[in-house]
Order: structure tokens, then sequence, then C-alpha cells
């Protein structure tokens, strides 16, 4: 049998056994070409097919209306912080961030190098332990831009702000298609896919199609989405493999039952830890506020430091991994995205709870 780690990593993460076995299989000779899907041209029939396949498939799994367009782009998450407001932030506007996290703040410190970019409303003050109740939009808005689930602080957006007419941005790295979303809300949504859609070097945005028709022109060529958009994201050599793994991501999540029945999963895998937590009588304490907590990243501290370092260590030994905390805050993280099974979450819980019968 194969050997699988309990892997709570924040990113790249735990992916579909069935996706992995599967890619496994294929490797060498993938549908009878004699070849691997990274050794085919990407303008083979072979290979579009495989491309055409996932874009279907992610547009119908995320319900994704006809007037958005789904573009794979490169550069992680992290190129679409500068890429939005190149694309976005047009003559005399304004950008709107809100603050709820490390990345937001990232993207909001790329917007300035396009124009006025502002945050509107931070929750730092709060040690960016909740999710904001409202936003305030201005009327020169050119966009507001959210993270919908804060993946270091442990904090997920449960309803969307109200923009009006202004467009709202979400960048859903760390909860895209853990739950079914109304994608009419947004100006456009985009994610890296190492977190629940496959593995690092795919990045996905999702475009609202008036947004592309007004935004700016005088762009190099790589870094407009109008390029990505009229060459169906095949301009240039495309991560192919990473759109393949993708593709099987999406077609196992249409396995497990769709979105409906993927965040069923993900709430009662999330209830398992939260649960330990809050029946710990304060051993263990969670980072974000009741009603701001993410379902994806659940972050939490064991109240005495010293214990603390020793349940990490044990956590370990026991072949728990990545429990640890980003480095910028520390404690403790489990991240429970989509391919994260059930019995690991509940293998974790258990541990929690033995670990505290010991040493308490
Ligand atoms: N946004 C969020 C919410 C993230 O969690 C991450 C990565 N952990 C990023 C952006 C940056 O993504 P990338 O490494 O793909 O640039």
């Amino acid at each position: 049998t194969t050997k699988r780690a309990y892997n709570f990593n924040a990113g790249p993460s735990a992916l579909p056994l069935e996706v992995l076995q599967k890619a496994q299989a294929e490797l060498v000779d993938f549908q009878g070409t004699g070849m691997s899907v990274m050794e085919l041209s990407h303008r083979s029939a072979t290979f579009e097919a495989v491309h055409n396949e996932a874009i279907a498939n992610l547009r119908k799994l995320f319900a994704v209306p006809d007037n958005y367009e789904i573009v794979f782009l490169q550069g992680g998450a992290s190129l679409q912080f500068s890429m939005i407001p190149m694309n976005f932030l047009t003559e005399g506007k304004r950008a709107n961030y809100v603050l709820t996290g490390s990345w937001s703040e990232k993207a909001l410190k790329e917007a300035k190098f396009s124009g006025e970019a502002v945050a509107s409303v931070s929750t730092k003050e709060n040690k960016y332990k909740n999710i904001p109740t409202e936003v305030e939009v201005g009327e020169n808005d050119a966009y507001v831009h959210i993270t919908s689930n804060n993946t270091i602080y442990g904090t997920q957006w449960k309803t969307f702000p109200e923009t009006g007419n202004v467009p709202l941005i979400a960048d859903m790295s760390s909860d895209i298609m853990s739950k079914p979303v109304d994608i009419s809300k947004f100006g456009m949504i985009y994610a890296g896919a190492q977190k629940n859609l496959g593995p690092s070097g795919v990045t996905v945005a999702i475009i609202r199609k008036d947004l592309l028709e007004s935004a700016n022109t005088n762009l190099p060529t790589m870094l407009k989405y109008d390029t990505f958009v009229a060459n169906n994201s095949l301009y240039n050599t495309p991560p192919t493999f990473g759109i393949y793994m993708l593709g099987e991501v999406l077609k196992w999540i249409e396995a497990q039952g769709g979105l409906e029945q993927v965040a069923k999963n993900n709430e009662a895998k999330a209830a398992l830890i939260y649960d330990a937590i809050d029946n710990s009588n304060g051993f263990y304490y969670g980072h974000a506020e009741e009603g701001s907590r993410s379902l994806m990243n659940i972050t939490f501290r064991v109240a005495d430091e010293e214990l603390e370092k020793q349940f990490l260590k044990e956590a370990e030994e026991a072949g728990f991994v990545g429990l640890s905390g980003h480095r910028s805050v520390g404690g403790c993280r489990a991240s429970t995205y989509n391919a994260v099974p059930t019995e690991a979450c509940q293998a974790l819980a258990d541990f929690m709870k033995a670990f505290q019968a010991k040493h308490q």
C-alpha cells in the first residue's frame, strides 16, 4: 500500500491520491501517444483537447457565466497583484483595497506602482483576526479588491461585500472552488492553483468581459489580459503539465459530487479541528474570531508556549506535516484544502485531544 502523509501544508499542498495515481498511470504514454503530457507540443490536438476540457470543466463546475472569460496565466497570484492594476486601474481612477492580511497588503503595494491605490478598510489593528462587516466604496473607484481567504491568519469572507457598480475583484488563491460562489457578484476572481486546484505553476483568472473591454491597452503583451483571452491562453507555451493536473483535479471534484458536496466535506473537516480547539478549555485557542474563521486554514495556538513547541515536535513525529504557522506569525496552522481527506482531519483532532490529555 502507498504511504501517504497527513499533509496539512499551506500550499503547495495535498493533491487527491486518485489524481496522482491516474497521472502516474498515464505518465510515460499519454493516450497512446508514446509520450507524457509534458512532452506533447502545446499546439498538438492532443494537448489542446486537455486544455479546452480543463477550461470547460472549470466553467461548468464553478458555474462561470458566459459573460466571463477564463484564462490560465503564470507568475502565481503574485503577478496578478501587478497585472490587475496595470490593466484595470484606468486614468483618473482609484484602486480600493480591503486589507485582511499579508496577501492583501502585498496586492496593495503592487497597485501603488500603477496609480492611486488606497486601503479603504483594514483589520490590521485587530491583528487580522476578523473580516470587516462592511466596505467603503468610492464613486471614483476602478475596483474594490479583497482576499477571500487569508491563508496566513486563517480568516475567510462568509458573505461577499456589495460594491454596487464598482467591480469587485477577489484573490481566491486559498479557497477557490472550496464551495459554490455566485460569480456574477465579481468583476474578476483569480487564484494560484497550488492549494485547491493542482500543482503550482498555473494561475486561474475569471474576468468579466466588460472589464476587459475598458482595460488599459498600452501594456507589454505578456502583461495584458487581452493577450491571453484572444489566444485561448495559448499565446505562448503554457504550463502544460500543470494544466493537465488541474483538469484531473476538476474531474475529481466532479466525482466528489461537485462543489455543493465539496463544501459540505470541507465544513465537516474543519469542524473536527475547531471542535478540538473549542472543547479544550483554553489549552488550545484559535487566532480568528469565530464569525471570521476559515474553513481552509485553521490557525491556532497552544496556550503554553513551551508546550506549543512540544506539540509541533510530537505532531511531526506522529506523521503530521505542515502544522507550523506561517513564518511571519508563528503558532500552528492546519490547512484543510479540498484534497485533504476527512481521515487526516480526524487523525489530527484525535492527536490534539490525546496531546492535551497527556500534557495538561
Ligand atoms: N494570495 C494568497 C491568498 C495566497 O495564499 C498566496 C500564496 N500562499 C498568494 C496570494 C501568493 O501566491 P503565489 O505564490 O502563487 O504568487
